[in-house]
């Protein structure tokens, strides 16, 4: 297969570690067409669809992923988020950027990249040596935080006007989570159940729910592997800052209280009553 110049200088921007991969998709990309060179144009159209492929992670996201040197320096904190920008998703109810910052910011002052480093004793660093962040944009959590170390759920609470609810029941029909019923002609919400979305308000034709400030769920102690388990829920919090006195405290604990080759998920389950790291906040 040929290469168009500006394409091949192009290959040349993706990450080493991925660029063989990303050759090899271009090319069978090309080949389906029944093309036979690389043009400028055709590589992009086959870059984003593999960035898509690869969940548009960032290329420090990628880089995370493989296996690294055990060396000051090295990543160990992994920060995911859900795609909502790049798929423009509708159900967004926070700006997840602005959480992503403020952990940087603490796991950089707390210097929790370099401890968390030293805590591994083998000379090369694999993603399971590493602690995942995962931060969804609403409680579709399609970042996967159940099985992440520390989770984050953006969520809302519905609020009902009672004098304009007809008791329809729309709503009923549209909550995902089974949290509504209608009971002498007025909508009643299950606050164990609602996950905090905004499909009960979209579907009431009468505008008769409205939703609360965003707040944050935050999940721990989640993982894959040999022994998966899903994150317990730790608390509701307002926001990030608030939320984060929970994460500093349960990670230093890690840090500083855990045997070398445990996982944050094990420490979590054996520590958590302890620690006395739960707690409940109104968000
Ligand atoms: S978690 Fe929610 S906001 Fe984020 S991409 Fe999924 S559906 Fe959209
Ligand atoms: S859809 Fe609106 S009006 Fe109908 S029961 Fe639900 S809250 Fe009430
Ligand atoms: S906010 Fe979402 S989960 Fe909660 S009651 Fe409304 S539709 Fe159901």
């Amino acid at each position: 297969m040929r290469w168009d110049k500006d394409a091949e200088k192009e290959l040349k921007k993706v990450p080493f570690f991925v660029r063989g991969l990303a050759r090899k998709k271009v090319e069978e990309h090309a080949r389906s067409l029944g093309l036979e060179e690389v043009s400028m144009e055709l590589f992009m159209e086959a870059e984003n669809s593999f960035k898509a492929v690869m969940a548009g992670k960032s290329s420090d996201e990628l880089m995370a992923m493989m296996p690294q040197p055990n060396k000051p320096g090295t990543s160990m904190l992994i920060i995911e988020t859900c795609q909502h920008e790049m798929s423009r998703c509708p159900y967004v109810l926070t700006n997840t950027w602005e959480i992503r910052e403020t952990i940087e910011r603490w796991a950089q002052h707390d210097d929790i990249n370099e401890r968390l480093r030293r805590r591994v004793e083998s000379d090369i660093i694999l993603y399971h040596n590493k602690f995942r962040v995962s931060i969804s944009a609403c409680p579709d959590g399609c970042s996967r935080p159940q099985i992440a170390d520390i989770g984050i759920i953006a969520f809302v609470r519905p609020r009902l006007n009672m004098d304009t609810c007809t008791g329809c029941g729309i709503c009923v029909d549209a909550c995902p989570d089974n949290a509504i019923h209608v009971e002498n002609n007025i909508a009643c919400f299950d606050r164990q159940r609602c996950q905090g979305c905004i499909s009960c308000r979209d579907a009431c034709p009468m505008g008769s729910i409205s939703l609360s400030d965003v707040g944050l769920r935050v999940l721990a102690g989640g993982k894959l592997g040999r022994h998966p388990r899903f994150a317990d829920t730790v608390g509701e919090f307002k926001d990030i800052k608030d939320a984060m006195e929970f994460i500093s405290k349960a990670v230093n604990a890690y840090i500083e209280e855990s045997s070398t080759s445990e996982r944050f998920a094990d420490f979590w389950v054996r520590s958590r009553a302890g620690l006395n790291l739960a707690q409940q906040q109104e968000a």
